[in-house]
């Protein structure tokens, strides 16, 4: 009796242990796998349990609770995009459609040297919404010099120093993936190479990397790019070149040598990478025109500035140097204005046609004085057409160079904002993969993957392999395309077909299932666990 008891025991184990092998949760059955690595395509089956990858290969006497049919579909690991500004959206969108419907199921924000602070509890809130896709930020240095020295041109004290590296000690155990700045923008613009290199040396500590907006992207291209080499060098942390790109008709071509800057640095040793969006225009405020040292000490005194007869015309001289060589790519019709608070009809029209409107000439001189009167109303976000296209290119091409939206989550039918935010993923596999062959399949898809997975230290995402979770994207190489145009930007990508996200499926033929299994993937240095 004690026997027969024993042996049913054995076999039922037996049983459901082969039945556990042969059953999953999810298969995801004949794709073309693209496993991230770069490794050309090969036909296979995808097998998950809970919120892992469990296997790959031919699982055709296999069965799954779920199974999804990718029968001439694409199967990879899904998106990593490592510069949003999904802050804006996120609240009002948790279900991230613009991204999930182009397979991004991670987003980073805190670029650009401004972060949410506490780290901690912005992690908090995100827990509580509940979003669709994985969550990680970046700790701000202009974020942390605001709330220490403010906004004014000066050099931090000692006390101010050694309060800023406190900050970020505590926003390094608190999970952030690292530094980000934007010396570009005030405060970063007023900060020294060597505070930089400090604050860096501590996020370094920690595992954790450095990501910059540089100081220039037009004609001091250059010196900006060797500064970032310099703070990773000093600092001995891992840098990022961040939506690098050749600002200024007259600059067109600089690429050439900031690339070989970057080869050379990595031949030395310096871990360098980079970052791009496939576009040829920028967005940013159109603060962006008005020269740095204006800005200082923040918008009050930049009015006052703008206003006073003295500093009036100085000002107005940059800025009109800025839409002829810099920013405005040689004309005001190259500006246009996405969002706008206090005047949203302003949305989609460039500073030419805002000039004519006021009863002026679309001179530079006027556009100037278009800006002075948007900064008095309450400044407005604006679009820029003024990248080189070959730089574009050539970028992409590069293989330290990972793919980034640098956008907010759309907000669908709010403002003319930059299609970046629906389209960017989606336009190199559709346009620069599909139709103008500029990189591989392969290698698009590893640099939205797995390189950017490895440079942001996310150790179990990012391929197609066994033990890694399962966020995954299924699409149609062959129709893949963004939609988002700058004329119409609210319109979805087309061709993602299924995105998981922790297993989860978040996308189903094309459309966003409503589900919110996005996770905060905490920094190399958390302590919280
Ligand atoms: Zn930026």
């Amino acid at each position: 009796m004690h026997l027969r008891i024993f042996s049913l025991l054995a076999a039922t184990i037996f049983f459901a242990n082969s039945f556990a092998q042969d059953r999953y949760d999810t298969i995801i059955r004949n794709g073309r796998v693209i496993d991230g690595t770069g490794t050309p395509w090969y036909e296979a089956d995808v097998a998950i349990n809970d919120d892992r990858i469990v296997r790959i290969g031919d699982l055709s006497s296999a069965s799954a609770n779920q199974v999804i049919d990718a029968s001439g579909l694409v199967v990879a690991p899904a998106f990593i995009d490592p510069h949003t500004h999904a802050l804006r959206g996120i609240f009002d969108v948790p279900n991230a459609e613009s991204a999930l419907l182009q397979g991004v199921t991670t987003l980073t924000e805190g670029n650009d040297g401004s972060s949410p602070f506490p780290i901690d509890e912005h992690y908090s809130e995100i827990e509580d919404l509940g979003i669709s896709p994985n969550w990680s930020v970046f700790v701000g240095q202009g974020t942390i010099r605001s709330l220490v020295v403010g906004s004014e041109d000066r050099d931090a004290t000692p006390v101010e120093m050694e309060r800023m590296r406190t900050m970020m000690r505590d926003a390094m155990e608190q999970g952030a993936l690292g530094i980000s700045t934007g010396l570009f923008y005030v405060p970063g613009s007023f900060t020294p190479t060597e505070e930089v290199i400090e604050l860096s040396r501590i996020a370094a500590e920690y595992g954790g990397i450095y990501i910059s907006h540089m100081r220039e992207e037009a004609a001091q291209l250059i010196d900006s790019v060797n500064e970032t080499i310099r703070i990773g060098e000093e600092a001995g942390i891992p840098v990022q070149m961040t939506h690098h790109k050749v600002i200024g008709v007259e600059n067109w071509g600089a690429s050439v040598d900031s690339l070989r800057l970057v080869d050379e640095a990595r031949a030395r040793g310096v871990d360098i990478t980079i970052d791009q969006y496939p576009y040829t225009a920028s967005q940013t405020g159109i603060t962006a025109l008005i020269p740095q040292w204006a800005q200082e000490g923040g918008n009050e005194q930049m009015l006052a500035r703008i206003n006073s007869p003295e500093t009036r015309q100085t000002i107005k001289n940059e800025v009109v140097a800025k839409i002829l060589y810099d920013r405005g790519g040689g004309d005001p019709k190259n500006v246009f204005i996405s969002r706008n608070s206090w005047a949203p009809d302003m949305a989609g029209k460039n500073l030419a046609e805002l000039a004519i409107e006021a009863g002026k000439e679309p001179t530079p001189e006027n556009a100037a004085d278009v800006v002075f009167d948007i900064i008095r109303g309450g400044g407005a976000t604006a679009v820029y057409h003024a990248i080189g296209p070959d730089d574009v290119d050539r970028i992409m091409q590069h293989p330290a160079t990972a793919i980034g939206s640098d956008g907010p989550v759309g907000i669908f039918g709010e403002g003319a904002p930059h299609p970046r935010q629906y389209g960017t993923f989606a336009r190199v596999l559709g346009y620069y993969v599909r139709e103008r062959g500029i990189i591989t399949l392969e290698e698009a898809v590893k640099k939205m993957s797995s390189q950017t997975a490895r440079r942001l230290n996310i150790h179990d995402r990012g391929l197609l392999t066994p033990g890694y979770f399962a966020d995954i994207a299924v699409f149609d190489a062959d129709e893949i395309i963004d939609m988002a145009t700058f004329e119409d930007p609210h319109q979805y990508a087309v061709g993602m077909k299924y995105v998981l996200v922790n297993g989860e499926v978040v996308v189903e033929d094309g459309r966003h299932t409503g589900r919110r299994p996005g996770r905060i993937l905490y920094g190399p240095g958390y302590t919280g666990n």
